[in-house]
C-alpha cells in the first residue's frame, strides 16, 4: 500500500512518474538499457539534459542570459560555490532565516567577509526579518537568502530588493510560485524536496555575474563550466536528471507552476485554516511568512506529539515527525503531495484531537 509521505526531503514524487519510471526503467528510450546503465555521451541520455533544461527555462520563464545547470553534490555544496563564484570584492551579505542559512552564512565565512545583516534566531525563526530595515553592506558581492525555511516552515512572501545580485537557495520551495528571475542573480535548488529524487541541484545564474570565479574555485563548481559544458563536463547525476525531467514534464501537463502554486495555496490554507480553529494544535509562525510548502506544528506536549506521529504512521500518513531542532510535527506538503493527503491529515488530526484533546 502507498503511503501519504509528509517526509521534508527526500520527498513524495508524483505517482504518474513513478510508474512511469518503473515502465521504462529496463529500456530506456529503446535502447535497451536502463537510464542508469547508458552512457552520458549518449544522443537518447543528451536529449534528456536538453529537455530537462528547456523544460525549466520554459516553466520559470528564465530570460536567455541565465545558464541553467545541474550539477552535483547538494544545495549544501552550493554553500561553498557561491562565495568561489562570486565573492570577488571579499564581502557580501547573509541574512540568517533557519539552519540552512545559517550554514550558508558560516560557509561564506571561510571564503570572505560574510556579513549577518538579518537573524530571526531570537524567535526561534518564526519570522522573517523586515526587509526593508536592513542595512545591506556598500559593495556587497551579493545577497544570500533562503526563500523558503524547510525546518521551521517560512518563507519570504516577497523578495529583498538592494543593488548587490540576490543569491536565493530554493531549496524547498522551486517551482510551487512564480519568480521574475530577472531579480536574481543566482537561484539555486536541491532536488530532492520538490523536484525529483536526491542527487541534483538546480543552478540558474545571471550569466554575465558567473564569467570569473576566484581563482581558488574547483572546476567541478565553477558554474560557467558547468554552463559551457550543458551540465555534461563530467559523469552527471543521470537517474536524478531523468527523473527530474519527468516531473517537469507532470508539472507542465498539470498547468505549470501558476496553476501548481494554487494547488499549494489551497493544500496550505485547508491545513492552516484548521490548525488555527483547533484547540490541540498549535502552529507558532507569524502568520504571513508562512511556508505553504513545510508545516510545523505542535500539541504542547512532547508525549503527546510522539504519540501523534506514531497513530498517524500507522494510519499511512508517514515522516510527521518534526526537526530535531523544532520537535513536535511537521507536515510537508510540496507540489507531488495530493489534496487528499492533506485531507486524510486533517481527519486523522480531529480523530486525534477528539481522543486526545
Ligand atoms: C534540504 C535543504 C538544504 C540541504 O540540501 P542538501 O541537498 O542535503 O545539501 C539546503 N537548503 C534548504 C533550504 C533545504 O531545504
Amino acid at each position: 500500500m502507498r503511503v501519504y509521505n509528509f517526509a521534508a526531503g527526500p520527498s513524495t514524487l508524483p505517482l504518474e512518474v513513478l510508474k512511469q519510471a518503473q515502465e521504462e526503467f529496463l529500456d530506456f528510450a529503446g535502447t535497451g538499457m536502463s537510464v542508469t546503465e547508458i552512457s552520458h555521451r549518449d544522443k537518447a541520455y543528451g536529449a534528456v539534459v536538453t529537455e530537462a533544461e528547456a523544460l525549466v527555462r520554459e516553466l520559470l520563464k528564465v530570460p536567455d542570459d541565465y545558464a541553467v545547470i545541474f550539477v552535483q553534490g547538494g544545495a549544501s555544496q552550493q554553500f561553498a560555490a557561491v562565495p568561489l563564484n562570486l565573492m570577488h570584492s571579499g564581502k557580501a551579505d547573509y541574512i540568517v532565516t533557519g539552519n540552512f542559512a545559517k550554514k550558508a552564512w558560516e560557509e561564506g565565512k571561510i571564503y570572505g567577509q560574510a556579513n549577518k545583516i538579518g537573524d530571526s534566531s531570537d524567535k526561534v525563526y518564526t519570522y522573517i526579518p523586515d526587509i526593508d530595515k536592513l542595512t545591506y553592506t556598500e559593495g556587497a558581492d551579493y545577497l544570500h537568502i533562503t526563500s523558503n525555511n524547510t525546518i521551521f516552515g517560512t518563507r519570504y512572501p516577497e523578495f529583498p530588493k538592494c543593488k548587490a545580485p540576490l543569491v536565493a537557495d530554493m531549496s524547498s520551495e522551486i517551482f510551487s510560485r512564480e519568480i521574475n528571475v530577472a531579480d536574481f542573480g543566482v537561484i539555486y535548488a536541491g532536488a530532492q524536496k520538490n523536484l525529483a529524487p536526491a542527487g541534483v541541484t538546480i543552478v540558474i545564474a545571471k550569466r554575465a555575474l558567473i564569467q570569473d570565479p576566484l581563482p581558488i574555485c574547483p572546476t567541478m563548481l565553477k558554474w560557467k563550466v558547468q554552463d559551457e559544458n550543458g551540465s555534461l563536463y563530467n559523469t552527471p547525476p543521470a537517474f536524478s536528471i531523468y527523473m527530474a525531467n519527468l516531473v517537469l514534464r507532470n508539472l507542465k501537463a498539470k498547468g505549470g507552476v501558476k496553476a501548481m502554486n494554487e494547488a499549494d495555496e489551497y493544500k496550505a490554507a485547508l491545513l492552516y485554516d484548521f490548525i488555527d480553529n483547533s484547540k490541540l494544535y498549535k502552529n507558532n509562525v507569524v502568520k504571513k511568512f508562512r511556508s505553504i510548502m513545510n508545516v510545523p506544528f505542535v500539541t504542547g506536549s512532547e508525549e503527546l506529539d510522539a504519540k501523534f506521529v506514531a497513530e498517524a504512521k500507522k494510519a499511512g500518513l508517514v515522516s510527521l515527525k518534526g526537526h530535531r531542532l523544532v520537535g513536535g510535527m511537521r507536515a510537508s506538503i510540496y507540489n507531488a503531495m495530493p489534496v487528499e493527503g492533506v485531507k486524510a491529515l486533517i481527519d486523522f488530526m480531529k480523530k486525534f484531537e477528539r481522543e486526545n484533546g
